[in-house]
């Protein structure tokens, strides 16, 4: 039996426009703050991958994914990703939110966890974030894991 073809209670029907438009936002590539950021990536000189899986197995595709340094990057949108700053939780169909909300928070800690435990360090940057200062973020990480190592016995 398919779940996605299960009708849950409480599931909006398609007379909630606030319902659909999140959903319609919710299914947008390159979204505009990803695209800031990307740019913001590219002009310090990084070179990535966009929408990529970092592991072959695991279907958790990184916004932007740097294989050598592995290091994968989630954009977090605040509403979707319940945002400590700006969860709103919209007062109609509020469990099925809340529960869809909960549902990516708990696949979100899951994906951290997996690659983590491959090897890759997850950053996460909420779509609220200064670009700027993401960008300067994920670029320290990215160069602290492919400087060459240093020589081992010779001071620093
Ligand atoms: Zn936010």
């Amino acid at each position: 039996m398919s779940m996605a073809k299960q009708r849950r209670p409480g599931v909006p029907e398609a007379s909630s426009e606030e319902a659909r438009q999140r959903m319609e936002r919710t299914r947008q590539r390159d979204t505009a703050p990803e695209v800031r950021l990307r740019a913001l990536l590219f002009a310090l000189g990084l070179r990535y991958r966009v929408d990529t899986r970092p592991l072959p197995g695991l279907r958790r595709k990184a916004d932007v994914l740097f294989r050598r340094a592995r290091v994968a990057v989630y954009i977090d949108g605040c509403f979707w990703h319940g945002c400590p700053l700006h969860a709103t939780w919209p007062k109609q169909n509020a469990a099925f939110w809340l529960d869809k909300i909960e549902t990516n928070r708990r696949r979100d800690a899951d994906t951290d966890r997996r690659l983590a435990e491959a090897g890759w360090l997850v950053i996460r940057v909420w779509e609220h974030e200064d670009p700027a200062e993401a960008a300067g973020r994920i670029a320290a990480a990215v160069r602290a894991r492919t400087e060459p190592a240093r020589p081992e016995g010779r001071p620093t």
